[in-house]
């Protein structure tokens, strides 16, 4: 509890031995190397323990930010059922997987809402995470209010700190391209990142619902969104794979609805 007097003197709570001897009792001994980080085998010596590489790969899937949502997002999880875009896309993307880095380019998945192009992207990011590569998930809009809220107006420049990671990540997923309203700085913002990751051959992976060809007058294309430079940036690094379905969500809720409406006699 914080006193005047602790406040006056700015002291901070501190953990009493009591408390951290009650936080740790809550902590799982490992079975194998009892907490010690090393297993010992007979005859041999001593090795880095399971539980310890375990720590490290899911600390290297929470560097690579994806969202909660996506979590038991997997190639197994995904299911293409009879759709042939989704057959294919789910080939593809277990391609660019297995064979990173000897890839020729990243990819752009396209198609409609809730037709898995996330899940697929997102499935690429934990594969190529657990080969040890740095891979990194932002949503599209999200890295642009990161960017404006580290804008500093006195030097007219953006933090560094959310910048590099974006550009020196081995594999970039930017998910929901051309969501965002298309201003100028937007557009400059994106062409800046696209351009710097193609020099330096880096490979990214794209998810957007706008598609290249109009279906009627009141469409907007990829282009429209993301201006006529980016695109063609893309179409460049990119091999585009276009998924095609109905949304996966909805779909989901009609089944959730009938069974929650099933008669109990059926
Ligand atoms: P999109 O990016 O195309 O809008 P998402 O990848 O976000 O769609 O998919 C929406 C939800 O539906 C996610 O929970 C995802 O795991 C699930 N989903 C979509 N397509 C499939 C599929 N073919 N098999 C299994 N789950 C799917």
């Amino acid at each position: 509890m914080t006193t005047d007097k602790s406040k006056k003197h700015g002291l901070k709570a501190v953990p009493t031995l009591r408390s951290v001897e009650a936080d740790s009792a809550d902590i799982p001994v490992c079975d194998v190397c009892f907490g010690t980080g090393l297993e010992v085998v007979p005859g041999k010596g001593a090795r880095r323990c399971v539980c310890r590489k375990r720590d490290v790969h899911v600390d290297q899937i929470n560097k690579t930010q994806i969202p909660k949502r996506y979590e038991k997002c997997h190639f197994n999880t995904y299911n293409a059922g009879d759709n042939v875009s989704q057959k294919i896309a789910l080939r593809v993307a277990q391609d660019f997987t297995v064979q990173f880095p000897a890839v020729d380019n990243g990819l752009l998945f396209s198609g409609t809402v809730g037709v898995g192009k996330t899940h697929l992207a997102v499935s690429i990011l934990k594969g190529l995470t657990e080969r040890g590569f740095a891979c990194l998930f932002y949503e599209f809009g999200t890295l642009l209010k990161e960017i404006q809220g580290s804008y500093n107006p006195n030097t007219f420049t953006s933090e560094l700190s959310v910048l590099a990671p974006v550009l020196n990540a081995d594999v970039l997923v930017l998910d929901e391209l051309g969501a965002s309203k298309p201003t100028d700085w937007v557009r400059d913002t994106l062409h800046h990142i696209i351009n710097s990751r193609y020099n330096e051959k880096k490979f990214t992976i794209f998810t957007t619902n706008y598609l290249d060809a109009r279906a009627s007058d009141r469409d907007e294309t990829l282009e429209d969104r993301i201006g006529v430079r980016a695109r063609s940036r893309v179409y460049e690094m990119c091999q585009t794979v276009v998924i095609d379905g109905e949304d996966h969500r909805r779909k989901l809720h009609r089944s959730t609805g009938l069974a929650k409406f099933r008669s109990p006699n059926s």
